[in-house]
């Protein structure tokens, strides 16, 4: 399908709305933007942290809370480096990178023009650069590309040699399969169970981009499910479905979700299947989660390279195997701008267009915001009875200056779902107007009932 000049500069417009709103209202900050920026890294601002941090509570609730088949894990970042040769990320978790001669730029092979043909060519041992034009200057100078390790390298200890190497991890997985025998022998689950965690992982990714789509330092939350291997095929389709729902849930729109099937060029080293869902934001259809058929290829690598054994022991049956391992992993970075972009609404109105960020009330970062109608001396103490009130049971925040309309629209644009105003009659009915901000419609309700209708209506969605 075609573009049209019109769409894509509306696409752009809106991937500008986002992240200008996302800055303006505090959601997300470039990281260290007074120097200029750290290359593609990002700082959670005051509501970013409370959005993501809701988000991240919602999958824990899905995956551990709920379930009782799923037990949790908070691993280390830094790991033994054997981890990561078991794991087969010294060795293959590369990119080809070449460099040009001529401006010393550097590109991956899949940035190059004809990318995925040069690609295919690098795999098979065959790739030729020498005709190929630098794309920031045009000569024919590219050098030959060499292996290019996405892992953050460092050192542990004061001497920076080979004995002391460690890396920051590229995933959060390793630690629960490093772990499996430890959470066995501790909490005796029988199989099928899972372990979930929720961890900052590092990619030196050459060309990160998208905003907070692509980072060198994210967010993940995944989670292990060992079982037999006879029945990994149903529980990796069961896993496809239950992850689908789980978006689906954050109020993101059925048709702005796919799954992609990965064909088996482009499945990682480990995975015998891998399904993505993703997402189409304003700048296409990007993957957001992946849903993967690891086989017993983890335990037996770790079992291979530690010389421990990671088996199971099933004392029914007397049979001792290495489990299967399904493993749903997703960003919790992505799942933020997947909400924010599904959320994000405009409809014109009496003054013009409103914004409005349509959250589900569960991950909005105020739950109530509470509004004096103006800023005055009788109507204040009030209001800040009716702020305490509501503060012990819900994030609220309490706005008391310019027009009560822009106050309203300020909220409607961070996606806040209530708002509780206090007007002159409230000193007189101990009443107060909760406004709702999709439908903008507007109720009466005593202050000695507001905290429990408030819950009402933050649960009807
Ligand atoms: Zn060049």
């Amino acid at each position: 399908m075609t573009v049209t000049a019109r769409a894509v500069k509306e696409i752009e417009g809106l991937t500008d709305k986002i992240q200008s709103l996302a800055k303006r209202r505090g959601f997300v900050f470039a990281s260290s933007e007074i120097y200029g920026g750290a290359g593609s890294t990002w700082d959670f601002g005051p509501l970013g942290v409370e959005l993501k941090n809701n988000i991240k509570r919602s999958w824990w609730r899905a995956m551990v809370q709920v379930r009782g088949d799923i037990v949790g894990l908070d691993g280390a970042i830094l790991m033994h480096p054997k981890v990561w040769e078991a794991s087969g990320h010294v060795e293959n978790f590369v990119d080809p990178l070449v460099e040009c001669r001529s401006c010393r730029h550097r590109f991956r092979i899949d940035d190059l023009p004809k990318g995925d043909a040069l690609m295919e060519a690098w795999r098979a041992n065959t790739l030729d650069v020498s005709g190929t034009a630098c794309p920031n200057c045009g000569e024919r100078k590219l050098a030959d590309p060499r292996k290019f390790n996405l892992m953050f390298k460092t050192f542990v200890g004061p001497v920076e040699d080979t004995a002391s190497v460690a890396w920051l991890r590229p995933e959060t997985a390793q630690a629960v399969y490093v772990n499996f025998d430890n959470v066995q022998q501790a909490v005796r689950r029988r199989l099928p169970f899972g372990i979930a965690q929720i961890g900052k992982a590092f990619r030196n990714e050459i060309t990160p981009g998208n905003f907070i789509f692509r980072s060198r330092e994210f967010e993940q939350m995944e989670m292990q499910y060992f079982c037999r291997p006879n029945d990994a095929p149903r529980l990796f389709e069961e896993w496809k479905e239950e992850r689908m729902r789980w978006h689906r849930s954050l109020g993101v729109p059925a048709e702005r979700l796919r799954f992609r099937e990965h064909a088996e060029d482009e499945r990682a080293h480990y995975a015998a299947r891998a399904v993505d869902i993703e997402f189409e934001f304003p700048f296409g259809w990007k993957e957001l989660e992946g849903i993967h058929d690891r086989t017993d290829f983890d335990l037996r690598r770790h079992a291979e390279f530690s010389g421990k054994k990671l088996e199971y022991f099933d004392d029914l049956t007397q049979e001792r195997f290495v489990p299967y391992i399904v493993e749903t992993a997703v960003g919790a970075d992505r799942t933020t701008y997947e909400v924010l972009c599904a959320a994000y609404d405009e409809e014109p109105d009496k003054d013009g267009i409103r914004t409005v960020l349509r959250l589900h009330p569960s991950l909005a970062p105020y739950k109530v915001a509470v509004l004096p109608l103006s800023k005055n001396e009788r109507l204040s103490p009030l209001a800040r009875e009716v702020h305490a009130s509501l503060r012990a049971g819900f994030m609220t925040v309490y706005d008391e200056t310019q027009a009560i309309g822009r106050r309203y629209r300020r909220q409607d644009e961070i996606g806040t779902p209530l708002c509780v105003t206090v007007d002159f009659d409230s000193l007189e009915d101990r009443a107060v107007t909760i406004r709702e901000r999709d439908s903008m419609a507007q109720v009466r309700v005593p202050i000695a009932e507001l905290v429990d209708r408030v819950q009402e209506r933050l649960a009807e969605v």
